[in-house]
């Protein structure tokens, strides 16, 4: 089997750093799976469709087939570069509605798994440990305090030139936590066999170092 490593955990906890330079560090493929429900989330408010049981179908559909590419780091819809349209704290709140819909998980699976090829995959998510990848060699769960976490988005967001302040941030992401870990399918938590790290009072090259060293126990 094609090895797997899984990074879940919160918004804003430090995943995507940690997985990209862990991916790099290894040669391994990356999957950014927040990346694809942002997508699904844009897909739909462009089709004028809401989040909701009645329109679960329609948007399953159009995740199933979204004509989704990457390339130079730019995420690329129909040709479109939609990279900094699918990072707005708005796009996020509509992947986290999206991403609650049961049929939108399945329809984006099979694009997920298809990521796993050699030399090996690094993964980040909410679910990559409990539901896509079960089998998976490493899963760690990543946390950091809510303060960090509104403070890290606020520093990303700004240097993008996209303006917030820290407090709506915070709430913003305290809501996406709330309903991504309090959702019926998939929610936000920890595998069971997962490690858990607190990267709070971790420089990136701490956390990286621990999963590196985990990796090859
Ligand atoms: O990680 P990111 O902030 O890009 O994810 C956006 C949203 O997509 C999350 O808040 C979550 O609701 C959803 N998501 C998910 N499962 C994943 C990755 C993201 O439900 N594996």
């Amino acid at each position: 089997e094609v090895p797997v490593l899984c990074i879940d955990g919160p918004t804003a906890s430090g995943k995507g750093t940690l997985a990209v330079a862990v991916a790099y560090q290894l040669g391994y493929h990356y999957l950014d799976s927040g990346t694809l429900y942002r997508v699904a989330g844009l897909t739909m408010r462009r089709n004028g469709l809401e989040a909701d049981a009645a329109h679960e179908a329609r948007i399953a559909e159009l995740a199933r087939t979204l004509p989704l590419r990457f390339a130079d780091g730019k995420v690329l819809l129909a040709g479109e570069d939609v990279s900094d349209a699918i990072r707005t704290e708005a796009a996020g709140m509509d992947a986290s509605r999206v991403s609650a819909l049961p049929a939108v998980r399945e329809a984006l699976l099979a694009l997920q798994k298809s990521f796993r090829r050699l030399p090996g995959l690094m993964a980040d998510g909410r679910d990559m440990g409990t539901v896509v990848f079960p089998d998976a060699d490493l899963k760690v769960y990543l946390t950091a305090s809510a303060a960090q976490r509104a403070e890290r988005r606020h520093k990303q967001l700004i240097s993008k030139g996209i303006s917030t302040t820290l407090d709506s941030l915070r709430a913003d992401l305290e809501a996406r936590d709330l309903r991504d870990s309090s959702r019926s399918v998939a929610p936000l938590k920890p595998a069971p066999d997962a490690r858990l790290l607190d990267n709070s009072a971790l420089s990136v090259e701490q956390s990286v170092e621990q999963v590196i060293a985990w990796w090859q126990e």
